[in-house]
């Protein structure tokens, strides 16, 4: 469906070598999108790409790290000079240091601020000028349930996360007269290696979340990969500025 179809459109994925970013890098392949990989890993970059060129579309491996404002600068330059344009941007790379307030660091926080939060504000920033040059663009932020709720052991990264979605409608609304939407999504809990430490870290959260969510399960990278293909395609042109939970019913049940 040319609603759907991605041909011709190029994506900048960060963090997109495993779990969330590569479930949706999938995705978008599968529409038609080329892809450039952005992460710290090259040799697990360049697996992730490896695997995405057998969907048929061309992939590039851009290496760094979100938090350096030139590093951002030139997944962007470098996204533009491999694949020839850029026309999504998805800011997915994030950690989590699990700690009560009371014991998280001054730099333990800035790491868990600088990489999910500071680094959306940097890139998006990086790949406006190229979007706006080429007509338009999309830039999905990637949240989370603690966008929303609030959680004992994740005060850094709830406080990113919650920043995440009010910064996606402060750019969805200065960016809008360029043709550039801007949307979050936010996950439930999903099985990646970020979840699965979680899990390790956090006595009782496996059946917590087998219990809070309806859906009765974890989420998989491949339940993300859809949502990545509408707001990155012509289907959502008039959507900005949303966060949407991609959740299982995680947020709707009391
Ligand atoms: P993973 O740990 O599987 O993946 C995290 C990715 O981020 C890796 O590809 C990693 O690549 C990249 N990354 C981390 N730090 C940096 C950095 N400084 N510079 C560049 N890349 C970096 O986690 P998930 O797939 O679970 O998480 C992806 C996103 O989804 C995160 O923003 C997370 O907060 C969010 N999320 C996850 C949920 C879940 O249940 N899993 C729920 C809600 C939100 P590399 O190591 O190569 O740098």
């Amino acid at each position: 469906m040319s609603q759907f179809n991605l041909g011709g459109r190029v994506a900048l994925v960060t963090g997109g070598n495993g779990g969330i970013g590569l479930g949706m890098a999938r995705g978008l392949a599968e529409a038609g999108a080329a892809i450039a990989i952005a992460g710290r890993n090259q040799a697990k970059s360049e697996a992730a790409a490896a695997e995405l060129t057998k969907l048929g579309v061309k992939a590039a491996v851009v290496t760094g790290d979100v938090t350096d404002d030139a590093h951002c600068q030139r997944f962007v330059s470098e996204t533009v000079r491999q694949l020839g344009r850029l026309d999504i941007l998805v800011n997915n790379a994030g950690i989590n240091i699990r700690k009560a307030p009371h014991e998280l660091s001054a730099a333990e926080w800035k790491a868990v601020i600088d990489t999910n939060l500071t680094s959306t504000f940097i890139c998006s920033q990086a790949a406006y000028h190229a979007m706006k040059e080429a007509g338009g663009g999309k830039i999905i932020n990637i949240g989370s349930m603690l966008s929303i709720f609030g959680a004992g052991f994740a005060p850094a990264y709830g406080a990113s996360k919650g920043g995440v979605v009010q910064l996606t409608k402060s750019m969805a609304t200065a960016w809008a007269k360029d043709n550039i939407q801007v949307n979050a999504v936010l996950p439930g809990w999903i099985d990646t290696d970020l979840t699965r430490s979680a899990r390790e870290q956090v006595k009782g959260l496996n059946s917590m979340v087998l219990m809070r969510t309806p859906a009765g399960r974890w989420g998989q990278p491949s339940d993300l990969a859809g949502i990545a293909v509408f707001l990155a395609g012509p289907a959502s042109d008039f959507i900005t500025g949303t966060a949407i939970p991609v959740d299982g019913g995680y947020s709707v049940q009391v």
